[in-house]
């Protein structure tokens, strides 16, 4: 089964907070149910030994699996067997975790059956062939003692040559960018069965003769790796097949991955509607704001490129390097604050947000990303990480607090911590749920997260003015709409390029001079866009299906409306999609 969509949720109990809903009694079906899903997933650990050691199950780590016919079989007798199993619950008797459980499973099944039949990317990505990350995280993670890693770890490498060799029988007409993808970080991987190995043989306590084992297999599976990046090269390919997906998989892998209520074409066009709206809004903001930054400057006449300008003099306003991390550990308790006052969603006090400079494994992805424990991590800690820029050269610093400045570094905060990823994730944890744990939804989080952006400025939110803030300055809006235009392109790209043929050069078109981003950003999307599909589009998606549904709910219910209310029962379903979420709030529940 594909690693499709992985969100690490920690499933601790959470006391003292105020659910909106009271608890609904589990049925003698819900009982049944929660039996079958245990069941369920340790079923699934055992056929997918290399997903179930990513999220921390550690039982099969000695297995991988040769991507053959035989293993294909067996992961659709596998689909059959638990689509059989699930009609046997009566889907109105079950509670709403239970229900929304029930729908991502089945997706997920359903999903399955449809790559192996239809999608077949095993034939036309060879960058779907790889073993280093996995390996790797056998070394670098430090969940058993170093000499049973190692034993798990010389196992499993016996399979590596059959497992490249079954990866040549499968490849049909492989994709260009995805055979040089593959390439290229089959090549980068090899490291890990040799350095990286290396230095955790030196710290076991492995006898000689088992290094010397481990040592021979390495040997053969960097032969295997080589071979295969060598066959890659030397394939002979006129006719390849394009990296774009068509608009027939397209249309059918956006519903298995996205589960939205809307269709591709719906939420493309709205993507472009919103970003006209974005580029009205963000000239009459450059307008307003000219004369205060440029006075005495005729504006430009091209309204991009005034644009352009006003966003350019606002970047300049950014922390210093070394204060990015004390920057964003200030913001936190202001956003709480402010929420609290403006009564928008719950924020449990006993479950504050550690901020931490990130750990050294994350290092080079600068920047800022929640780290939330496994589902078999029950104990760990959520942590916000913050990348440090010391080190950093000057100009390399300067263009990326450019980047993150003053005002998006707000939004980013927003985004990441309150009331994005981390609020959403502990209200995630009141139900736990180890099916949304490993399907969890994916655009409803990114939506989330991308929808509060927008609900606290709407709100009045902006750090300069503090907790009795009213209204956003024009300054934080128009940087504000600039980083929403990141996701509304995202979406018009992904649609374009995989169903409607847009060209390199239209897309960087799109990206540079519509969505005002830099060259070298542009150019790291369109590489993106040519090896994925539809993943893109998660984050407009969600925020859409999120802001329509309270718009619809707040004229639906005039002034009974309650934005905190609504906020809190939103989140209680867990990570599940938008449109089921709409249908149980709307159902009265
Ligand atoms: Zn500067
Ligand atoms: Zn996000």
């Amino acid at each position: 089964m594909n690693k499709i969509i992985l969100i690490f949720i920690c499933v601790s109990i959470f006391y003292g907070m105020d659910t909106v809903r009271a608890k609904e009694a589990p049925s003698a079906m819900d009982k049944r149910f929660d039996k079958y899903k245990e069941q369920f997933v340790l079923e699934l650990w055992k056929i997918n030994p290399s997903w179930a050691g990513s999220v921390g199950y550690h039982k099969y780590d000695n297995v991988l699996v040769v991507p053959d016919n035989k293993s294909r079989e067996k992961e659709l007798a596998f689909v059959k067997a638990n689509l059989d199993s699930m009609k046997k619950f009566k889907l109105a008797e079950l509670t709403d975790v239970n229900k929304t459980d029930y729908y991502l499973v089945e997706n997920q099944l359903r999903y399955e059956a449809w790559s192996i039949k239809e999608l077949k990317q095993y034939e036309w990505d060879p960058s779907g062939y790889n073993i280093s990350g996995n390996f790797a995280d056998m070394l670098s993670n430090d969940y058993e003692p170093l000499d049973k890693r190692l034993h798990n770890f010389y196992e499993k490498l016996a399979a590596v040559p059959a497992y490249y060799e079954a990866a040549k029988k499968n490849i049909k007409n492989p994709t260009k960018e995805h055979t040089d993808l593959a390439i290229e970080q089959n090549l980068g991987g090899i490291q890990v069965f040799e350095k990286d190995l290396n230095e955790a043989i030196e710290k076991s306590n492995l006898p000689n003769k088992e290094r010397a084992l481990l040592n021979e297999r390495a040997k053969e599976a960097v032969a295997a790796i080589k071979g295969f990046a060598e066959w890659l090269k030397t394939l002979h390919n006129d006719n390849p097949r394009s990296f774009r997906l068509g608009n027939e998989l397209y249309k059918k892998k956006f519903a298995f991955e996205i589960q939205s209520g809307y269709t591709p074409e719906q939420i493309y066009e709205k993507a472009l509607k919103h970003k006209e709206e974005l580029h009205e809004k963000m000239y009459a903001l450059t307008k307003q704001l000219w004369p205060k930054y440029f006075p005495g400057i005729p504006m430009h006449e091209d309204r991009k490129r005034a644009i352009r300008k006003m966003i350019a003099m606002l970047s300049i306003r950014h922390v210093a390097p070394d204060s990015f991390q004390l920057a964003i550990e200030k913001q936190i308790p202001e956003l709480v604050a402010f929420i609290n006052k403006k009564n928008l969603i719950y924020i449990d006090p006993s479950k504050p947000l550690v901020v931490r400079k990130e750990p050294d494994y994350m290092a080079g992805v600068a920047g800022a990303s929640i780290s939330a424990p496994g589902p078999y991590d029950k104990n760990g800690n959520t942590y916000y990480n913050v990348g440090s820029l010391a080190g950093w050269d000057k100009d390399k610093a300067e263009s990326y607090l450019r980047e993150y400045n003053h005002y998006i570094l707000q939004i980013l905060n927003i985004h990441e911590a309150i009331p994005g990823h981390y609020t959403q994730l502990v209200y995630a944890n009141q139900s736990p749920s180890i099916i949304k744990a490993v399907f969890g939804n994916n655009a409803m989080i990114e939506g989330w997260a991308v929808y509060t952006e927008r609900m606290m400025l709407e709100s009045g939110y902006d750090g300069d003015q503090g907790i009795n803030s009213t209204e956003a300055s024009p300054e934080m809006w128009l940087m504000y709409y600039k980083w929403n235009l990141r996701s509304t392109c995202n979406t018009i790209l992904d649609y374009s390029v995989h169903t409607k043929n847009m060209s390199r050069e239209e897309a960087m078109h799109l990206l540079t001079e519509e969505a005002f981003q830099q060259q070298t950003e542009a150019e790291g999307k369109w590489k993106r866009v040519s090896v994925t599909q539809v993943q893109l589009c998660c984050y407009f998606t969600g925020y859409t299906e999120i802001y329509d549904f309270r718009e619809e709910l707040k004229n639906k219910l005039g002034d009974k409306f309650d934005m905190k209310q609504f906020h809190e029962q939103f989140l209680s379903y867990g990570s599940a999609p938008v449109k089921y979420i709409r249908q149980l709030m709307l159902s009265g529940k």
